[in-house]
């Protein structure tokens, strides 16, 4: 009797337990490769199935926008709205930004003007000259100083917008590399925050993230990885409701050749619109703001600056920052230390960095 019916009925009871209780609360977590990056999205608090189908109809959202925004024509995903864009750009055309561009073109412009130009999204020339354009491979020496000068770009991005409208000079190529991942996890964000307010979720788009409500079991957390010893935390930061984290470092997409003295040189992706070269004093930068699209602006931005950074985090406004600088030294600011848990080194010896005032 016990075996035949009450044992049945039990897996049965079991099985619809986890399927629609045990299940609620799980997050549900999918990968998914877009931006040149792995995108890892976990969402909760809607139940098992609608907290699957959140991130399913996130990723397509990702999707469109990453075609959209992608600088150069590729065959496999059909039309870029910017690569189009930048046909005719490139030939000093004046032509309208296409509506689904123009927050994304406004919003870049204001950074681009605050960071006096340490952002730019013209300097997209640049990154095409130096290699960094490409997912594939990287070249094997620095192109040549005639090249360099020659691809700097004419303007700064914000001279080139008016209103809509956006006018190109030769050879120009806008690229939203440093800013696009950001803008573009935000707009899903608010997408899916705006359709399930009572949602919690996680965006991590290669270490780079926006957080929105909150787990029941941790905070949401991010180690933010140590410039030059790959397998070791450099930090772990608690991120709060509405936050994004985004950093930039120099050992993402980079090449390393010898000079004519024969030593070793480390060239990437992160380039000083001043001089067309790799931004040199900086190894990584991260920063804290409630808006991704900022937080990615300003990680580029803050990086190119250099020593000068807390400047630049100003007119940002920016007030969490946390660098490595290129001697290895720490700095951070007050925002960033109340935030921060540094990892000790193999001593046990927990780093104390330089804390900068913001101006
Ligand atoms: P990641 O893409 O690794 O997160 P960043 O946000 O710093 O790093 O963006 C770097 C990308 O931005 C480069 O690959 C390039 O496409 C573009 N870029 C490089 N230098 C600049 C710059 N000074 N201003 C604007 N965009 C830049
Ligand atoms: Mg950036």
């Amino acid at each position: 009797m016990l075996k035949k019916f009450v044992m049945p009925a039990l897996l049965a009871a079991g099985l619809l337990w986890l399927m629609f209780g045990a299940d609620r609360e799980k997050p549900a977590q999918m990968q998914t490769l877009a931006m040149g990056t792995l995108v890892d999205m976990t969402v909760l608090g809607l139940g098992g199935q609608t907290n699957h189908a959140v991130i399913v109809s996130a990723m397509a959202q990702l999707r469109t926008l990453e075609t959209q925004w992608h600088p150069d024509a590729r065959k496999a995903d059909g039309n870029s709205l910017l690569a189009d864009l930048n046909q005719g750009l490139q030939q000093g055309q004046t032509l309208s930004v296409p509506p689904p561009l123009q927050g994304g073109f406004e919003q870049a412009a204001r950074y681009a003007e605050y960071s006096e130009g340490l952002f730019d999204p013209a300097v997209g020339g640049l990154v095409k000259l130096w290699g960094f354009h490409s997912e594939a491979s990287f070249p094997a020496a620095p192109p040549s100083e005639g090249d360099i000068a020659a691809a700097l770009p004419a303007k700064r991005f914000d001279a080139l917008l008016n209103g809509s409208q956006v006018t190109g000079f030769d050879g120009l190529r806008l690229d939203f590399g440093a800013f696009a991942k950001g803008l573009l996890l935000q707009e899903v964000s608010d997408k899916i925050h705006a359709e399930h307010p009572q949602a919690s979720f996680l965006l991590n788009g290669g270490g780079d993230l926006v957080a929105v409500g909150q787990r029941p079991d941790r905070p949401w957390r991010i180690a933010v990885r140590h410039p030059r010893q790959h397998n070791k935390h450099l930090a772990l930061i608690e991120l709060k409701d509405g936050e994004a984290a985004f950093t930039s470092g120099d050992y993402e997409r980079f090449f390393d050749a010898s000079t004519a003295d024969g030593k070793s040189q480390h060239y990437h992706h992160i380039i000083d619109p001043r001089t067309g070269w790799p931004s040199v004093g900086t190894q990584s930068l991260t920063v804290l703001h409630a808006d991704a699209g900022v937080a990615d602006a300003a990680s580029t931005a803050l990086f190119v600056a250099g020593d000068d950074w807390p400047q630049v985090a100003s007119r940002m406004g920016v007030t969490a920052v946390l660098r490595v600088a290129a001697n290895g030294e720490l700095e951070w600011t007050k925002a960033m230390a109340e935030r921060v848990e540094l990892t000790p080194s193999e001593d046990g010896e927990v780093p104390l960095p330089r804390l900068r005032a913001l101006p």
